[in-house]
């Protein structure tokens, strides 16, 4: 029986190996974490992380082919398949701060595995990680153990969290970059069997290290660029009348271009895209390449003026002012179908209401009030510069409510914002949202989910993102 372990039991290796062993029963998977909390949560009826078709597909392997462990030494020993899927975060001090990948938990889990491994072992990049890391750990494994082979493996994850399961079940495609050696195109086809149980051999590509680990981060520069365009395009489109949702279809009908990722709204967010294209910027400036940074460095910042340029019609539009006002915010996940608030735009929204003195009343369905308040309180919103959010601004809990559906947090408030596309907002009775709400009352869609029109006709000041306005 093939042994894999998993070093990290998150958004990406929890899922991950829970489709391995779903998809290989003759294969035993462990999934490790220095998290004890994390791990309980695995071991129980309640997950740590939500994700739609998980639960069953946990249930159903798990403590037979499916195991989740403190134990992480025990576990990498045993293994010869070792992915590391620990968190890749950007660098908050020192060389690279704000730009570069903090590779502190992978250097430790490289350093732990060249401990306690005593026979050979194939390494998995599950984790983002820059160009050319796997020649870092190639030192740590090798200067660190005796009489041991590692193989180094490029396997970046392509899932998008709330259809990770249908995106593992059903990938694009699989990546796997090796070493050209023997020994490593070896690895290559080990890790190639283990995807080849479900997946098509035709979806599998194998490519050389250090194409397969910047291929990760040129997609989702790429993703993320196309929502920067359509935002920028739909600032445009509220100056001069055109709707965006016309442009992006014209556009999108063009199958050179295609109609996918070119939904304006208030902004990208979620734990990925920023932090990896500001790597990307980071990568370019090292190796003397500053116009490409520069290039890439736009998508961030159209996307943080996009967030900033929402609020600023927020409060321009509530007659300059929201101190005092209740405002509903529908909605606080970076997209539906998680509970994920890793760079949710909604938290740079909400902060820059509450430094213009709005009480809120905040409703998900899957964040918690704990989140929320570790959200709002963790980060500031700066006006000036809004990318960078900086700790701490501890009054901003006291002015922020969490409702438990959408009526409770739109009653009484003087406007509504959605911040999350949740298919329970499509349906909501808005008349008798308004009904419940003081007057004038405001409607801003910063996900462009809900019909303009409808709202108008019941009486609510509609802004929807990159649409012509209110007259
Ligand atoms: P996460 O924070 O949810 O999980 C990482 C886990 O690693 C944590 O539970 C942490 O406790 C554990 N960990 C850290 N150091 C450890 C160590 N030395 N030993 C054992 N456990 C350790 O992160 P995530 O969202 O799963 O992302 C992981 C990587 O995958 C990142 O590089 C990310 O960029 C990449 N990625 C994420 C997504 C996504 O949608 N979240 C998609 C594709 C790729």
């Amino acid at each position: 029986m093939v042994k894999i372990c998993c070093i990290g039991a998150g958004y990406v290796g929890g899922p991950t190996m829970a489709m391995i062993a779903y998809k290989c029963p003759d294969v035993q998977v462990v999934v490790v974490d220095i998290s004890a909390s994390r791990i309980n949560a695995w071991n129980s009826d309640h997950l740590p992380i939500f994700e739609p078709g998980l639960d069953d597909v946990v249930k159903s392997c798990r403590n037979k082919n499916l195991f989740f462990s403190t134990d992480v030494e025990a576990h990498i020993a045993d293994s010869e398949i070792i992915f590391v899927s620990v968190n890749t975060p950007t660098k908050t001090r020192g060389l690279g701060a704000g730009k570069a990948a903090d590779l502190t938990y992978w250097e430790s889990a490289a350093r732990m595995i060249a401990d306690v491994a005593k026979t050979d072992k194939i390494v998995v990049e599950k984790s983002t990680v820059p160009v050319k890391t796997a020649e870092a750990i190639e030192k740590i494994l090798t200067h660190n153990s005796k009489g041991v082979n590692f193989q180094i493996l490029s396997n970046p994850e392509f899932l998008a969290e709330g259809t990770a399961m249908d995106d593992l079940a059903k990938p694009d495609r699989v990546l796997i970059g090796g070493r050209e050696t023997p020994q490593g195109q070896k690895a290559v086809a080990a890790l190639k069997a283990v995807y080849a149980k479900w997946i098509p051999e035709n979806q599998i590509i194998t490519m050389n290290l250090w194409s397969a680990e910047l291929s990760k981060l040129a997609a989702n520069a790429f993703l993320a660029q196309r929502i920067s365009s359509i935002n920028a395009m739909s600032a445009l489109c509220e100056a001069t009348g055109a709707d965006v949702t016309e442009v992006a279809y014209a556009v999108g009908k063009d199958t050179r271009i295609g109609s996918r990722f070119l939904n304006a709204s208030v902004g990208f967010g979620g734990s990925c895209f920023q932090k990896d294209i500001l790597n990307l910027v980071y990568i370019c400036e090292c190796n003397g390449l500053p116009e490409v940074a520069n290039y890439w460095r736009q998508v961030v910042q159209i996307n943080d003026y996009q967030k900033a340029r929402f609020v600023n019609r927020v409060v321009a539009s509530m007659f300059n002012t929201v101190s005092g006002k209740k405002i509903a915010v529908l909605g606080f996940a970076f997209k539906k179908d998680t509970g994920d608030t890793r760079e949710t735009p909604a938290i740079d929204v909400c902060l820059g209401l509450l430094g213009d003195k709005a009480q809120l009343s905040i409703y998900d369905p899957q964040v918690t009030e704990d989140q929320i308040g570790r959200d709002l309180a963790t980060n500031k919103f700066d006006w000036d510069h809004p990318a960078h959010l900086v700790p701490t601004d501890p009054t901003a809990k006291k002015s922020v409510t969490k409702a438990s559906n959408a009526y409770e947090a739109a009653k009484g408030a003087h406007g509504v914002c959605i911040m999350t596309e949740w298919d329970e907002f499509k349906t909501l009775d808005y008349q008798k949202i308004y009904d419940g709400m003081e007057k004038p009352a405001f409607f801003y869609d910063g996900r462009n989910v809900i019909n303009v029109e409808a709202l108008r006709k019941i009486g609510f000041i509609v802004y929807s993102v990159g649409k012509p306005l209110d007259p």
